[in-house]
């Protein structure tokens, strides 16, 4: 069985889920492929920046990741060290979040982990009408014809025939 969308997504980390999030927010269908269960086991990411709050803000989920972000009055010390229990190299103090740290547009960065944020995103691309994401499916080719692009998905539980992209 083979289908059809105008967008695939090959992989459903921060960009992949951002991509599938505006295009859903603009109701342009597309599939998100995702090789894992979804699951972080080791975030890459801590700092929310400043434009992606700018996106967060337009898809109206900015509240939320704020919410999800860590205690106002934890310490925002960062240091460098040789190791765990090294020589410390240099450590700064992030400005907190009542400072006027941006004051060049609406939405500061924010504190929150991949662990948090990833789930927010992909709820919010999830539930946009034209979106679909599949986990446990893999992209493992693709063929540029004349017509379309078929891509060949390997499903891990079950067996998947080519999906056909425009
Ligand atoms: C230590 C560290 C700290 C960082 N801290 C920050 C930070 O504080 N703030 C920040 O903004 N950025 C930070 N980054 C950068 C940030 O993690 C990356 O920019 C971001 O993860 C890139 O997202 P991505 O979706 O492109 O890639 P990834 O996060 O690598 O996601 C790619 C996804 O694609 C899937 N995939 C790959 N191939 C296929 C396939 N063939 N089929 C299906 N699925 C596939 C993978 O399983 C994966 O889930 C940090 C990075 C590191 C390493």
């Amino acid at each position: 069985m083979a289908k059809d969308y105008p967008v695939i997504i090959a992989g459903g980390g921060p960009v992949g889920l951002a991509l599938a999030a505006d295009l859903g927010w603009r109701g342009v269908s597309c599939l998100v492929l995702e090789q894992t269960d979804g699951s972080i086991p080791q975030p890459k990411m801590l700092t929310v920046g400043a434009r992606t709050m700018e996106y967060c803000r337009r898809w109206g989920i900015a509240r939320e990741v704020r919410a999800a972000a860590i205690p106002r009055d934890y310490p925002r010390v960062s240091l460098y060290a040789t190791s765990f229990r090294g020589k410390e190299i240099y450590r700064f103090t992030a400005p907190g979040p009542g400072t006027n740290s941006w004051p060049w547009g609406p939405e500061p960065r924010e504190r929150c982990a991949q662990t948090l944020f990833d789930p927010i995103l992909k709820k919010f691309a999830a539930s946009q009408a034209s979106v679909r994401v599949r986990h446990q499916c893999k992209l493992v080719a693709l063929v540029q014809t004349p017509e379309c692009v078929i891509a060949t998905v390997e499903n891990h539980a079950l067996t998947i025939p080519p999906i056909l992209g425009a």
